[in-house]
C-alpha cells in the first residue's frame, strides 16, 4: 500500500531518527514490509542499522536528483522486512542544488508515484529543518508523525511546525493529514513531565499517541552498535515500548501484517 510516513519536528534531538529506526523495526518485525528512507544528510539512521556510510555509493540524494529510482537504491538490512535507502553527506548540497529545479518541493512525490517498488509503510526520517528536505518529505507524505520532546520548551516550535503542515496542505500537498504526536524521553517520576503531557495533549487531543518513550539508556546506546533496540537490547523498557508503538501504530492504521 505504500503508505508514506515523514516523522518530522524542525527542533534536533527530540527522537525523529531514534523513533524512525526503532518504529521501523518493530514494525517489520510483526511482519510488515517496512522501508526506511533516510532524509538526514547527517545519517543518523543509516549507520544505526549498521550500514558503513563510507561504502555507499547512491543514495537519497541521487534519488531527489532524479539520477536513480527507488528499485535502484533500496538496501536490505539485518532486520528482515527492513530496507533502507541510505543518505550520504552530499544530501547536505541537495537543498541548494535543487532551488533552480521547477519541481523542487516534489522531487520525492514524483519519484515514489512511478515505483513499482512495494511496501506497507514507508518512514521518512527528516533533518531538524524545514527546508527543502523536509518540505519535500511533506510533499510526498500521506501523514505527519511529531516526535516531542517531553521537557520544559517542547511546545516551542511546535506551533511553527503545526503551521508549516498547514502551509504544506494548503499549498503542496492537500492529501497530508497527521499520523500523530509522539511524546519522546518521557520521565513519568517529574511533575515537568506530566505538565508537558497536559499541554500537549490539549494542544493536540486524541492525535496524541498514549504510548509514550521513556528515556532509557538502551535507546542511546543501539545506534553505536549498528542495531535497532530490539536486537540490541530486547528486554529492555526501550524496546518494549518501541514494540507498543508499532503495535499502536498498526491498531490506528486498522492494518494487519501479511504474516509470512
Ligand atoms: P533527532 O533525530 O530528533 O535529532 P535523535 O533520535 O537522534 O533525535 O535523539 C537525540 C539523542 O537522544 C540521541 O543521542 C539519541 O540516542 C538520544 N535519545 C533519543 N531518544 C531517547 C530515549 N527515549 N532515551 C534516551 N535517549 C534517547
Ligand atoms: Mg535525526
Amino acid at each position: 500500500m505504500n503508505k508514506i510516513v515523514a516523522i518530522a519536528n524542525q527542533k534536533g534531538g527530540v527522537g525523529k531518527t531514534t523513533t524512525s529506526v526503532n518504529l521501523a523495526a518493530c514494525l517489520a518485525d510483526l511482519g510488515c514490509r517496512v522501508l526506511l528512507l533516510d532524509m538526514d544528510p547527517q545519517g543518523n539512521a543509516t549507520s544505526g542499522l549498521g550500514i558503513d556510510r563510507s561504502l555507499i555509493v547512491r543514495a537519497t540524494y541521487d534519488l531527489l536528483m532524479g539520477d536513480a529510482r527507488v528499485e535502484e537504491l533500496v538496501v536490505a538490512t539485518n532486520i528482515p522486512n527492513l530496507s533502507i535507502i541510505p543518505s550520504t553527506t552530499d544530501l547536505a548540497g541537495a537543498e541548494i542544488e535543487l532551488v533552480s529545479h521547477a519541481t523542487r518541493e516534489y522531487r520525492l512525490r514524483d519519484e515514489f508515484r512511478q515505483t513499482e517498488a512495494e511496501f506497507d509503510f514507508i518512514l521518512i526520517d527528516c533533518p531538524p529543518s524545514l527546508g527543502l528536505l523536509t518540505l519535500n518529505a511533506l510533499a510526498a507524505a500521506d501523514t505527519v508523525l511529531v516526535p516531542i520532546q517531553a521537557e520544559y520548551y517542547a511546545l516551542e516550535g511546535v506551533g511553527m511546525l503545526s503551521q508549516s503542515v498547514e502551509l504544506v496542505q494548503e499549498y503542496l500537498n492537500p492529501r497530508l493529514t497527521w499520523e500523530g504526536v509522539l511524546l519522546t524521553m518521557y520521565d513519568g517520576r517529574t511533575n515537568l513531565a506530566e505538565q508537558v503531557a497536559d499541554e500537549v495533549h490539549r494542544h493536540f487531543g486524541d492525535l496524541v499517541y498514549r504510548t509514550k518513550i521513556p528515556r532509557n539508556v538502551r535507546l542511546s546506546e543501539a545506534p553505536s552498535y549498528g542495531e535497532p533496540i530490539i536486537r540490541y537490547a530486547s528486554a529492555s523498557r526501550g524496546a518494549k515500548t518501541y514494540r507498543r508503538l508499532a503495535d499502536e501504530f498498526l491498531a490506528r492504521n486498522n492494518f494487519t501484517p501479511s504474516v509470512e
